[in-house]
């Protein structure tokens, strides 16, 4: 089997300052890979990089593409990227608002998605903007309303509604339940959890939440300066961690 993404010694800096050192990791198909650290480590840089929001300095991203198998999306053209943005990769802004359109309606931020894949016919896109607003549990009689007049929670399954519409065979999601109360997390978990089981995906899940790697994640990856210090299993790494750094980690969740 060939890894779905194979990220080989990724670096990006700014100026003096490391955002990620040196990264390397597979990601194979149907896996769920959590990156865990706190604030400052690296992660959304190690993110950004490998969904190609960013420009590494150096390093390889391979992502095994339908056509051609594996290829550096770090070399490939512009245009190619955001192809595979479009058609094979999905991202989930920590901030509904960086991944939704405020002034469209819920009904058009799902099928405008579907439009940018090659949807054409009104009819089917709208049916499947209502299914997935069912999917994400927002009542579909909301369909024409704009996300401004949603909830948080609301806001953030609509954009994860968004995403998964086209069929993506990669999610990216940064923070995904970061800044919403406690009880939304807690339901917006559960429906992440449910979508990705169901839907076999494939995600890299970064958050300084360990509780959220703990329900979504098979595998972690603990960042520290840029840098990776522990990798495993997520329940070995949680419940028997290697690196004083980790260590230090689980237990200050553990004392909250
Ligand atoms: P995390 O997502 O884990 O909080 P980041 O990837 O945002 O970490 O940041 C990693 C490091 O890179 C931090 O030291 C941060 O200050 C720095 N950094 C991130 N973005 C920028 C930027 N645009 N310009 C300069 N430094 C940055
Ligand atoms: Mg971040």
């Amino acid at each position: 089997m060939t890894p779905l993404l194979s990220v080989r010694s990724l670096t990006k800096r700014y100026g003096a300052r490391i955002g990620c050192a040196d990264v390397s990791f597979d990601l194979w198909p149907g896996e769920v890979l959590g990156i865990v650290g706190e604030s400052g480590s690296g992660k959304s840089t190690l993110l950004n990089c490998l969904a190609g929001h960013q420009a590494p300095d150096a390093g390889q991203v391979l992502f095994d593409t339908r056509a051609e198998g594996p290829r550096d999306t770090v070399t490939m053209s512009e245009p190619e990227r955001r192809m595979l943005g479009r058609t094979d990769w999905a991202f989930v802004h920590q901030h509904a608002r960086d991944g939704l359109r405020m002034g469209v309606s819920a009904g058009g931020n799902v099928g405008e998605r579907l439009m940018s894949v090659g949807a054409r016919h009104y009819g089917d896109i709208r049916a499947a903007a209502a299914d997935w607003l069912g999917r994400v549990e927002i009542d579909t009689g909301r369909i024409d309303d704009r996300p401004t007049q949603f909830s948080g929670g609301m806001q953030q399954r609509l954009q994860i509604a968004r995403n998964l519409v086209s069929g993506p065979r990669l999610v990216f999601m940064d923070e995904p339940t970061g800044g919403l109360d406690v009880s939304v997390q807690a339901r917006l978990l559960d429906l992440l959890r449910g979508l990705v089981r169901d839907m076999g995906l494939s995600a890299i899940v970064v958050t300084h939440d360990l509780a959220v790697v703990r329900l979504l994640a098979h595998r972690l990856m603990v960042m520290k300066d840029g840098h990776v210090v522990e990798t495993g299993l997520t329940d070995q790494v949680l419940d028997d961690p290697q690196h004083a750094y980790t260590q230090l980690l689980v237990s200050s969740v553990l004392q909250v």
